[in-house]
C-alpha cells in the first residue's frame, strides 16, 4: 500500500506568530517553521500501519516555500520513506482552491492508495483542503476522524459531530483527515535522524505537474482585502475587596456578557 501524508509547514505555535499587514501573508521570518503537529499525527497513523504491514510505502507531500525541506526532513526522520515538496514562487499567496489543485496534481503522479491529512492547519485553519483534493481526484473523503483503522482495501473510523458519533468507512483509494484525538506522534530517534539525511526528498514545480497553478493562473480566487493587527491588550479593572468585591465581580461578568 502507498500512503501519502499531506504535511504543511507552519510557524511554531509556541512562538509569537505575525502576519505582514501589507500583504496579509504570514511573516515567516518572525517564528521558527515546524511541521504542523496535526500532520505529525496523520503520519503516526501511517507509521503504525507500516509497522504491521512491511510492504507499505509512506510519502510525505508538501506545498510551500523552499525552506519547507526542513519540515520534510523531520518527517523523514520520524519514519516516512520519501518526501516531495512542490514549490514555485508563483504559488505564493495561493488560496485553498489553488493549493488543492496543486496538491491533487502531485498526488495524481504518485499512484497512491490512501491520502492522510490534518483536519485543519494551525495557521490557515481553512479546514477544506483535504475535501477539495478528494473532489478533484474523485475519491471519497472521510473528514475529521478521531480514530481510524486502515486495512488492505478499506479505511474506516469515527468522527464526532454535534449529534453524536459517526462511524464511516470507504474502499480505497480515499482521502482521510484526522483530528488531534488520533495517534500521538513519536519523537524521531537518533537513528531516524541519521537515516533521514539519505532518504529521497524531491522538489517539483508546477511545470513538473503539467498544470498552471498559483494566484495568477486562477480564473477566480479569494483576495485579501485588508489586514489588521490584533489590538494591544488593555489592563482590566482592578477590584479591591472593601466588602463589595463579589457584587462588583458579578456586575463585571454581567456587563461583559460572561454569565
Ligand atoms: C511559496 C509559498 C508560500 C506560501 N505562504 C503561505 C503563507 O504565508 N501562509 C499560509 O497559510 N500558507 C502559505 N502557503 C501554503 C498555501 O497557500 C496554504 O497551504 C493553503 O492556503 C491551505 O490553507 P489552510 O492552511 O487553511 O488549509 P487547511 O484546509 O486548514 O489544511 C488542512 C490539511 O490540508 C493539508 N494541507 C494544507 N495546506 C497544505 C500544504 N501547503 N501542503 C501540504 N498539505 C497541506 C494538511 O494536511 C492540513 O492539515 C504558501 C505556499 C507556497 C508555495
Amino acid at each position: 500500500m502507498k500512503i501519502v501524508v499531506l504535511a504543511k509547514q507552519v510557524p511554531d505555535t509556541w512562538s509569537d506568530r505575525k502576519i505582514n499587514l501589507d500583504t496579509g501573508f504570514l511573516d515567516r521570518s518572525a517564528s521558527d517553521p515546524v511541521p504542523d503537529e496535526i500532520n505529525e499525527r496523520a503520519l503516526e497513523n501511517a507509521l503504525l500501519y507500516k509497522e504491521a504491514n512491511a510492504d507499505t510505502e509512506i510519502v510525505v507531500l508538501s506545498m510551500g516555500p523552499e525552506q519547507t525541506t526542513q519540515t520534510l526532513r523531520k518527517l523523514l526522520s520520524m519514519g516516512a520513506d520519501s518526501a516531495v515538496l512542490v514549490t514555485n514562487p508563483a504559488l505564493a499567496g495561493s488560496d485553498m482552491v489553488q493549493t488543492a489543485r496543486t496538491l491533487a496534481a502531485a498526488v495524481q503522479q504518485m499512484d497512491a492508495d490512501l491520502l492522510l491529512a490534518g483536519n485543519e492547519a494551525t495557521d490557515g485553519r481553512g479546514g477544506m483542503v483535504p475535501a477539495m483534493i478528494a473532489e478533484i481526484l474523485g475519491w471519497p473523503v472521510l473528514p475529521g476522524l478521531d480514530h481510524l483503522q486502515i486495512a488492505a482495501d478499506e479505511v474506516s473510523g469515527t468522527a464526532q459531530v454535534d449529534a453524536g458519533t459517526l462511524t464511516l468507512s470507504s474502499p480505497l483509494p480515499a482521502v482521510v483527515s484526522v483530528t488531534e484525538k488520533t495517534a500521538e506522534a513519536r519523537f524521531p530517534s537518533f537513528k531516524g535522524i541519521m537515516q533521514a539525511k539519505k532518504k529521497p526528498l524531491d522538489t517539483w514545480n508546477s511545470a513538473d505537474l503539467g498544470i498552471q497553478a498559483g494566484p495568477e493562473a486562477a480564473s477566480s480566487r479569494s483576495v485579501m482585502v485588508s489586514a489588521q493587527g490584533r489590538p494591544a491588550k488593555e489592563a482590566g479593572p482592578k477590584i479591591t475587596d472593601d466588602g463589595t468585591a463579589a457584587a462588583q465581580l458579578a456586575e463585571f461578568l454581567v456587563a461583559n456578557r460572561l454569565i
